[in-house]
């Protein structure tokens, strides 16, 4: 059984989708069925398994759909219409309780813009992710200090943000994601802001942990280099549609289409 596995998973956006979805059937595109209902199309049909503790990217040009399968993931939206299964249990099934407990226990976001309070020291920003857990105020220290000694900011934890470089306070983020040992991470283009030189350390340290922590990584980016270099397998999207799924060698050596070469022709 796959960690994650969604079938036929479709996003509309606006009000009485339904004829979306049908001219979705019927093979129209993301802009005629916007001329024709007004309706955008986020996600089209998806259908992919994402397996334990592999390194799973999901890469695309910016609008093709790529945060809004992520939000349906943690179900932050609901799916117009297919399936979410997290290790076999049914997303759209869950009560608001259980939901709370995929989100607290199994899945944490690392967001591309910090999402870091400034008035608040590291070691607090990193705390605020198990605040919502009913754990004692010692044992938060306790794990906050951990996830901070993974992500190399021993030492760290009574700075603020903005005396932290880019590169660190996304560690920073990383870290609040790691804090409640989710076993999938999600993450939004979290490299997108940081400079090049940077971006490459990050994902260099993302592999170490990775191979400590063995986690589920859903790592987002419209970058086929961070792609190729993070991704166990990629899974290319154009307007809301999987055009491909495959490893890093699948996607160099054979391009489903024209979209996908072209992201290939662009590798240096
Ligand atoms: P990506 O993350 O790949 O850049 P998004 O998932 O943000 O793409 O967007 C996919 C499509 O869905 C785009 O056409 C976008 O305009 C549309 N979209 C995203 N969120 C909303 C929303 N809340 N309301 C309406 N349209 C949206
Ligand atoms: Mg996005």
């Amino acid at each position: 059984m796959a960690k994650i596995e969604v079938r036929n998973l479709s996003k509309i956006f606006g009000r009485r989708p339904k004829p979306a979805l049908e001219m979705l059937k019927e093979k129209k595109s993301k802009d005629e069925i916007l001329k024709e209902t007004g309706l955008t199309v986020g996600v089209n049909r998806a259908t992919f398994d994402v397996n334990e503790a592999e390194v799973f990217v999901i890469m695309g040009l910016s609008g093709s759909g790529k945060s809004t399968l992520v939000r349906l993931l943690n179900r932050l939206i609901d799916p117009t219409e297919g399936q979410i299964q997290i290790d076999g249990d049914d997303l759209a099934k869950m009560n608001d309780e259980q939901l709370r407990e995929v989100r607290r226990k199994k899945m944490s976001m690392v967001f591309q813009k910090f999402g870091l309070f400034p008035f608040r020291t590291i070691l607090q920003n990193v705390e605020y992710g198990l605040e919502v857990q009913a754990i004692s105020k010692e044992e938060r220290h306790q794990k906050a200090m951990e996830a901070l000694k993974l992500v190399g900011l021993e030492g760290y934890e009574e700075q603020y943000p903005d005396q932290l470089s880019g590169g660190m306070q996304q560690r920073v983020g990383l870290a609040r994601a790691l804090a409640n040992d989710p076993t999938v991470l999600l993450m939004d283009e979290a490299f997108s802001a940081l400079d090049p030189l940077i971006r490459k350390d990050m994902q260099d340290e993302l592999l170490d942990l990775q191979a400590k922590m063995q986690k589920t990584i859903i790592f987002i980016t419209h970058d086929l280099d961070e792609a190729l270099r993070i991704g166990d397998r990629i899974m290319i999207m154009k307007d809301g549609a999987v055009v491909q799924i495959g490893t890093p060698e699948d996607i160099l050596m054979h391009p489903a289409d024209d979209y996908v070469s072209r992201f290939v022709e662009d590798v240096d």
